[in-house]
C-alpha cells in the first residue's frame, strides 16, 4: 500500500492539516525560547540546556519560514525531526529516561503519524526505541548526566506547551478526518444515486426496441443491446470486439461511407439509411444515426450506433406501390404504369429522337354478355387468361396493362423511325394479337379442362406515340381511345388506326406482304430482261427486272412490291430466286456464245446475309454461268451501312470474275471517297438526270460531271431510261463509248421472248 500522508509539497494539501503545521511551528517555536527564556532565571544559568531550547525554538522560526514559503511538507519535516534531535539531546543532558522530556516524543509520534504518514513514523519510531534503549543501557552504567534541579516555571511552561499542543493536534486532525469522512459519505450518496441513474439508462438502452451498438474510437464493438442481437441474430460474444463496419453499412456505397467516416471524424452525428445483412443472409432496411460520445472534458470516446428496423416500413411502401401501379386481378401494371410510361417514352424522344412507339387500347367484344351468361367468376376468369395470351406475344420491352374492366393498353416500343413501317408493325401486331385470342382461351383451374374455354374476338385502337415533342401521354390516349370506338363501331374483331389514312395504306402492305410471302413459293414471280446497247445499236446485254404475276391484280411492277419485302426477310427469298433465273440464262448458248452480259439487282438485306457468297458461288457452278458476264447492281445506300464489309464482299466477287455496277449514280451521296475505295467497273446514271439532260442545263452539267468522274476512275458507263434520240446525241457528244438502256432500245420483256429473240 502506497505511504498517503495528508500533506504534498506542494498546495493540493489538507487545510486543516495545513493549519496543523502552522499551529506546531508557532508552538515550538514560542515553547522552546519561553523555555530558554525561563532557563536563563537558573542560578547558575545553564548554559547548554539555552542554547539547546532555544535552537528548538529556531527549528519552529524555520519551519514557519518554510510555510511561509507554502513548502508545507518540508516544514513538517524540518518540525518533526528537528524537534526530535533537540528534544533528544535536552533529554539526554537531563538523565535520559528520567528526564521530564520524554513526554516529547508521543506528541512528535502523533504529528508525525498525521503529517508524514506512516513510513516516516516507523522510522521515527524505531529511531525513539533505539534512543530509548540507549539512555537504558547508558544510566544502567551511571553514564548520563543526573536530572539537575528543576526550573519550575521552565518546566510548567514546557509541560502547557506540549500539553496544549497535543491538544491543538488532536483535535485540528479530529477536524480534518471528520471533513474527509463527511467528504466520502457524500461521495458514497452521489455514486448511489448516480449509479441508479446509469442502471436506469441502461435498462432503457438494454430494452429499447432501435437496435443500439456502442463502438470504441477504432469502430470495434464494445456493447450491444438485445434488440441488435435479436433483429441481428448475431450472439453478443460473436460481435464484441469485432469491428462494427463487418455488420452494417453494408447497404452503403463507398461514397456514402466515406462521407459517414468524414462526419464523424468532424465531430459530428451522420444519420442516414443502410441496408445491413443478418446472420441468416437477410437483409434488412435500417434508419442508422450514429452520433460520438463526449466525455465532461469534449473528448469523444466511443460512437454509438442507433438503428431503427425500416424493412416492415420499406414493405408497406412496395405494397402501396403495388397496389397503386397493379391490378390485384391480373397482376398486370395498371393504367398509372402506362402513363408513368408514356410520360418516359416522351422524354426520351424530347433528348433524342428515335424509333416510333405504338400505343394500342384492346378492348374484348361482348364482354358484358359473357360475364352476365356465365358470372362475374368466369368474367374473371377469362381476363386472367387474355391477360396470359396477350404477355405471351409481348417484346422485352413492351408494356400490356389493364386500364379498365375489360380493357387493356399495349405500347410497342421503338417500331420504326418512319411512321409508315411502324403503322404496318404495329398492324402486323394487332393481327397475330386478334389471332391469339381466336384461340382457345382455358378458363378451368386446372389445365387441360377442355369443358372451360372461350374464344373471343376484340378490337383495338391504335396510334403512334409521340407525335411531336409536346405530344402528351392522355393525347396518345385520346387517340387511341377513339380508334377504338371506330373499330368497335365497325362492328368489332377489327383493329382501328386513329390516323386513318396510315391505317389504310398500313393494311394495303399488311396483305401484299402476306401475298407476297405466297407469290414466291407459288412460282408468281416472272423474270423480265431490258436489253442494254452500245453506240452503234448492238446488244451488249440486258438487265433482269423481276415482275409479280398476281391472279387477281395482273402484273404488278417491282416498285410497288420490292420496297416491302426489302423490309422483311422476303427480299432474301425473292433475290435469290431473280439471281437463279438470271444464271439460268446466262449459262444458255444463246446469251453466252454472245458474250452478253446480265445485270442483276442486289438488295442491302439480300447481300447482308452472310451465306450470299458462298451461295451465290454454288449457284454459279450449278448452273456452270460465266461469272465473267454476270454484273451484280449495287446501290451507294447498301455499301454505306456496313462499308467494310460490302467491300470485303464485293472484292471475293471481284475475285471470282463478277462485276459490280453503282446504279441510279447521282441519286445518292456520290462520295467520291467511297468511289475510290469500292472495285466497281460500272457506273449507271440514274434515268432523272437522263431525261432532261439535254433540256436542263443543271441536270446537263451533272451529267457531265458524272462522266468526268467515270473516266477518271476508268469506268463503263450506262444511261438509265434512255427514251429520245435528243438524249442519246448529248450522251455520245460527251462519251462515245456509251451503253444505252431505255425504253427507246427496249422495254423489259419476258425473259422467254430474249432467248426466243437470241435464238433466231
Ligand atoms: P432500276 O434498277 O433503276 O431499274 C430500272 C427501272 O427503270 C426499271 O423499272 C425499268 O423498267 C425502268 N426503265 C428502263 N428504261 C426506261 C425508260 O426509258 N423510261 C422509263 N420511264 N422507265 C424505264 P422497273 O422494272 O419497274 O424496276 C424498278 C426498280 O425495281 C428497279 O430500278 C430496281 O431498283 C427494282 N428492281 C427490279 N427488279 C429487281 C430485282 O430483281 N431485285 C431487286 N433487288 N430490285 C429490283
Ligand atoms: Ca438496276
Ligand atoms: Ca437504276
Amino acid at each position: 500500500m502506497a505511504d498517503v500522508s495528508l500533506l504534498s509539497a506542494s498546495d493540493q494539501s489538507d487545510p486543516t492539516i495545513r493549519k496543523l503545521v502552522q499551529v506546531t511551528g508557532w508552538a515550538v517555536t514560542l515553547i522552546g525560547c519561553l523555555v530558554a527564556l525561563l532557563l536563563l532565571r537558573d542560578d547558575p544559568v545553564q548554559w547548554g540546556r539555552v542554547v539547546l531550547n532555544l535552537c528548538a525554538g529556531l527549528v519552529g522560526v524555520a519551519a514557519l519560514a518554510l510555510v511561509h514559503l507554502r513548502r508545507w511538507l518540508l516544514a513538517a519535516h524540518v518540525l518533526v525531526w528537528g524537534v526530535w534531535v533537540f528534544v533528544s539531546l535536552v533529554a539526554a543532558g537531563n538523565g535520559g529516561v528520567k528526564g521530564p522530556n520524554l513526554l516529547n516524543y508521543p506528541v512528535l509520534i502523533v504529528l508525525s503519524g498525521w503529517l508524514l504518514g506512516g513510513r516516516a513514523t516507523m522510522c521515527l519510531l524505531a529511531l525513539t526505541g533505539g534512543l530509548f534503549g540507549f539512555f537504558l543501557w547508558a544510566d544502567a552504567r551511571g553514564a548520563l548526566p543526573v536530572t539537575p534541579a528543576n526550573n519550575h516555571y521552565a518546566y510548567a511552561a514546557y509541560l502547557a506547551g506540549i500539553v496544549g499542543l497535543t491538544a491543538t493536534a488532536t483535535l485540528l486532525s479530529r477536524r480534518s478526518y471528520l471533513g474527509r469522512v463527511g467528504e466520502a459519505q457524500d461521495m458514497a450518496a452521489d455514486l448511489a444515486a448516480r449509479d441508479t441513474e446509469l442502471r436506469k439508462l441502461l435498462r432503457v438502452v438494454e430494452q429499447s426496441p432501435e437496435s443500439t451498438v456502442i463502438t470504441d474510437l477504432q469502430g470495434r464493438i464494445e456493447f450491444v443491446n438485445d434488440a441488435f442481437v435479436a433483429r441481428t441474430g448475431y450472439a453478443r460474444s460473436e460481435v464484441i470486439g469485432q469491428l462494427s463496419s463487418a455488420f452494417s453499412g453494408n447497404g452503403l456505397a463507398p461514397a456514402q461511407l466515406a462521407g459517414l467516416q468524414e462526419t464523424l471524424a468532424r465531430g459530428e452525428s451522420w444519420a442516414g439509411e443502410q441496408a445491413n445483412v443478418r446472420k441468416d443472409g437477410v437483409t434488412i432496411w435500417e434508419s442508422v444515426v450514429v452520433a460520438p460520445i463526449r466525455q465532461p472534458d469534449g473528448r469523444i470516446s466511443h460512437h454509438v450506433e442507433l438503428k431503427q428496423d425500416m424493412s416492415e416500413r420499406k414493405r408497406a411502401a412496395e405494397e402501396i406501390h403495388r397496389l397503386a401501379h397493379f391490378d390485384p386481378l391480373t397482376s398486370l401494371p395498371n393504367r398509372s404504369m402506362l402513363i408513368e410510361r408514356l410520360t418516359g417514352l416522351q422524354a426520351r424522344h424530347q433528348r433524342a429522337p428515335d424509333a416510333l412507339n405504338a400505343l394500342l387500347l384492346l378492348d374484348l367484344d361482348r364482354f358484358t354478355t359473357f360475364n352476365d351468361a356465365r358470372g362475374s367468376e368466369m368474367g374473371d376468369r377469362l381476363l386472367c387468361a387474355v391477360a396470359l395470351r396477350l404477355s405471351e406475344r409481348l417484346g422485352g420491352q413492351d408494356l400490356l396493362v389493364r386500364v379498365a374492366a375489360d380493357e387493356f393498353g399495349i405500347v410497342l416500343h421503338g417500331l420504326s423511325a418512319d411512321a409508315a413501317a411502324a403503322g404496318r408493325r404495329a398492324l402486323v401486331f394487332a393481327e397475330q394479337v386478334a389471332q391469339a385470342l381466336a384461340q382457345p382461351l382455358p378458363l378451368g383451374l386446372q389445365a387441360g379442362d377442355a369443358a372451360e374455354e372461350a374464344q373471343l374476338q376484340a378490337s383495338i385502337g391504335i396510334t403512334l406515340y409521340p407525335q411531336g415533342v409536346d405530344d402528351l401521354p392522355l393525347n396518345a390516349m385520346g387517340r387511341a381511345g377513339t380508334a377504338l370506338h371506330r373499330a368497335k363501331h365497325g362492328g368489332g374483331a377489327r383493329a382501328a388506326f386513329f390516323e386513318q389514312g396510315m391505317g389504310e395504306v398500313a393494311a394495303q402492305r399488311f396483305h401484299l406482304e402476306r401475298d407476297l410471302r405466297h407469290a414466291i413459293g407459288a412460282q408468281e414471280l416472272r423474270l423480265y430482261v431490258q436489253p442494254q446497247v452500245d453506240g452503234r445499236g448492238e446488244f451488249t446485254g440486258g438487265e433482269a427486272l423481276v415482275r409479280w404475276q398476281h391472279p387477281r391484280d395482273g402484273l404488278v411492277p417491282p416498285g410497288v412490291f420490292i420496297p416491302v419485302a426489302e423490309e422483311s426477310d422476303l427480299i432474301v427469298g425473292l433475290g435469290d430466286w431473280v439471281l437463279a433465273q438470271a444464271c439460268a440464262v446466262l449459262a444458255m448458248p444463246a446469251f453466252s456464245q454472245r458474250r452478253l452480259r446480265m445485270s442483276v439487282n442486289l438488295s442491302a438485306r439480300q447481300f447482308r446475309q452472310a451465306s450470299f457468297v458462298p451461295n451465290l458461288r454454288a449457284l454459279l457452278a450449278t448452273t456452270g454461268a460465266d461469272p465473267t458476264l454476270l454484273t451484280l447492281e449495287v446501290t451507294e445506300g447498301l455499301v454505306i451501312e456496313d462499308f467494310d464489309d460490302a467491300v470485303a464482299k464485293m472484292r471475293e466477287l471481284v475475285a471470282m470474275g463478277l462485276e459490280f455496277a453503282l446504279d441510279d449514280f447521282g441519286t445518292g451521296y456520290s462520295s467520291l471517297a467511297y468511289l475510290k475505295r469500292l472495285p466497281i467497273r460500272e457506273l449507271k446514271i440514274d434515268r432523272s438526270f437522263v431525261t432532261e439532260a439535254p433540256t436542263n442545263a443543271d441536270d446537263g452539267a451533272l451529267v457531265e460531271a458524272i462522266l468526268s468522274v467515270a473516266s477518271h476512275f476508268g469506268l463503263r458507263v450506262v444511261a438509265e431510261g434512255v427514251e429520245t434520240r435528243e438524249q442519246v446525241r448529248f450522251l455520245e457528244q460527251r462519251q462515245p463509248d456509251m451503253v444505252y438502256q431505255g425504253y427507246l432500245f427496249g422495254r423489259p420483256e419476258p425473259v422467254a421472248q430474249w432467248v426466243e429473240r437470241l435464238a433466231l
